[in-house]
């Protein structure tokens, strides 16, 4: 990756942590699922309005470390709008990359997490917004712990 890659991608991370977009709670959720990576000790709850299969609205809160709640507030940009399975499509792509640090052919905010991979306690960080968004969709109460999911 050029230095000019890196410091956009940097840009990417430290613009969503600083500035989250769909943050809060919102009123009309009718899905809600916390996520929890104790070994960071990063938080993040996910508000979800399903509408059928479509997420209508989408909002997190939470606390932690800058790549665990860049990635939420991204994740919430993602999917917003999408159905159900095209948001479980977004998930793998992004999954894909901070595993393998593969990067999509498109420069995209989502590769901006490519670098993470290298650092594989941190994967638990990008992942965790995203399987607290999963299990909301599943209508899983539990709380979605990085204890118990692999990735
Ligand atoms: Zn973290």
């Amino acid at each position: 990756m050029s230095s000019d890659l890196t410091d956009l991608y940097q840009h990417v991370i430290l613009d969503h942590n600083r500035r989250p977009r769909n943050r809060g709670r919102i009123p009309t959720a009718n899905r809600v699922a916390h996520g929890d990576n104790p070994t960071c000790g990063d938080q993040c709850s996910v508000f979800l309005r399903l509408e059928g299969d479509r997420i209508a609205d989408i909002s997190f809160d939470g606390s932690g470390c800058a790549i665990s709640q860049a990635s939420a507030s991204l994740m919430t940009t993602q999917v917003k709008g999408k159905t159900a399975a095209e948001a479980r499509a977004l998930y793998d792509h992004f999954h894909d990359i901070v595993t393998t640090g593969r990067e999509p052919e498109e420069i995209s905010d989502v590769a901006a997490f490519a670098g993470v991979h290298a650092f594989p306690a941190r994967i638990k960080c990008a992942t965790l917004g995203w399987h607290a968004f999963l299990n909301a969709l599943k209508d899983d109460p539990a709380p979605a712990t990085t204890e118990n999911t692999p990735d």
